[in-house]
């Protein structure tokens, strides 16, 4: 008999749970996109962008996906020809990449494959492609949920005499795991506005250094839309926006940064990093008796808002379908997972613990994920929630 009726859960790596508050902020007629309320409140969401991003340089928002994020960065800095250095740890690092060499920029890539930097190959790749305009990196992969320690690669960065930009999608770890822009050295910074932000999808960000705006100027790929100038320095409400504001996502904006203004930036670093602990308890709980893995072996090197899971026998899609159906919660997919003999990714499977989440939902999930391990047969050591409460705890 299912018990998935009552409110569901969106449990993927994004979109995230939207709050309620950020719900009922979007809940209200057109506003004038002229003068009045929304263009006054508006001025009030640079400042505390830039104190999200921890940065006192430039933020430009676009009305797009992380994808358009992604090209925004890229037109404003490269011109054809130019190269990149891509260090990918998954699927989404080499999205990167393959949006940068559509382009027409030359795209150096150090594959990873789904594992967690290697700093000794990075440093070499560093060496070796000094010519490179910029270095593009992934805070953290959603793919994967390896995460990459920033200000090392900074140092590395320097250590090689490397004099290239430094570029970090950071669109599934803002706000959820620490990331401070200026103190790390980092001059390009990418983000979105469904994940850690708790916005639906619409609003891309692009934060950028005063070193990148001036590598920038003359990049032959800006185009009139994607160029930031006139949103870094607009002196009409328009030109944040290239035309129309995207009216009713700036008043959610507005409601999500005022709770990560009340909560605090280390507090809720520290809830995901917990939550995070309790989940990754759980998952090694249960691989005591089977084949249930975290797929980053170092906890240094995992991502604090998503956690992929490597499972056998195409496990991972038949647990996925079961939460769902009996528990109400939805997993998410493998993605850029697939081996030869796992061509769907059905062996791994994701969990988003970004933004609006807290001790119940997470428990909450691997409750019931512990529910269709012993439903489907799927050899697991039971007590796995126990042990995220005492991680969680500890
Ligand atoms: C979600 C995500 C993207 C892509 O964002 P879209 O909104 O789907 O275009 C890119 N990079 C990372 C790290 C992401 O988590």
């Amino acid at each position: 008999m299912p018990l998935a009726n009552g409110r569901p859960y969106l449990a993927i790596p994004g979109p995230s749970v939207m709050p309620d508050r950020v719900l009922q902020a979007m809940h209200r007629p057109a506003p004038n996109i002229y003068t009045g309320e929304l263009v006054d409140m508006t001025e009030t969401l640079w400042p505390d962008l830039r104190a999200l991003a921890g940065t006192r340089g430039h933020v430009a928002l676009y009305i797009a996906n992380g994808h358009g994020a992604w090209e925004a960065a890229n037109t404003n800095v490269f011109s054809r020809g130019d190269t990149a250095l891509v260090l990918s740890t998954g699927r989404f690092g080499i999205g990167w990449a393959e949006s940068v060499a559509a382009l027409g920029v030359r795209a150096e890539i150090v594959d990873f494959g789904t594992q967690a930097m290697d700093m000794t190959r990075a440093a070499q790749a560093l060496r070796d492609h000094r010519d490179a305009k910029a270095v593009l990196v992934t805070q953290v992969d959603t793919s994967s949920s390896a995460r990459t320690d920033i200000a090392a690669l900074r140092a590395a960065m320097d250590a090689a005499g490397h004099k290239g930009l430094l570029m970090v999608d950071c669109i599934a770890s803002l706000g959820c795991d620490e990331f401070r822009m200026d103190d790390w050295g980092v001059d390009v910074m990418v983000s979105a506005s469904q994940k850690g932000l708790m916005v639906p999808p619409g609003l891309a960000f692009v934060w950028a250094s005063d070193k990148a705006r001036a590598v920038g100027q003359g990049a032959g790929l800006r185009t009139p839309y994607w160029d930031w100038t006139a949103r870094f320095d607009a002196r009409f409400f328009y030109q944040y926006f290239g035309g129309t504001a995207p009216t009713h996502h700036l008043y959610g904006l507005r409601a999500a940064l005022d709770m990560i203004a009340e909560e605090g930036l280390p507090q809720i670093w520290d809830r995901h990093r917990r939550l995070a602990r309790g989940l990754w308890a759980a998952v090694d709980h249960w691989g005591q008796n089977g084949d249930l893995r975290l797929n980053i072996a170092d906890p240094d090197a995992r991502g604090h808002a998503v956690t992929t899971i490597r499972t056998t026998g195409g496990d991972g899609t038949r647990l996925r379908r079961w939460c769902e159906q009996e528990g109400g919660v939805t997993l998410g997919i493998g993605l850029g997972m697939n081996t030869p003999e796992d061509p769907a990714s059905d062996n791994a499977f994701r969990v988003g613990h970004m933004g609006h989440v807290n001790a119940h939902m997470v428990l909450g999930v691997l409750g019931v994920i512990e529910a269709g391990l012993g439903a489907l047969g799927i050899a697991h050591r039971p007590g796995g929630v126990t042990a995220a409460v005492q991680a969680m705890g500890a």
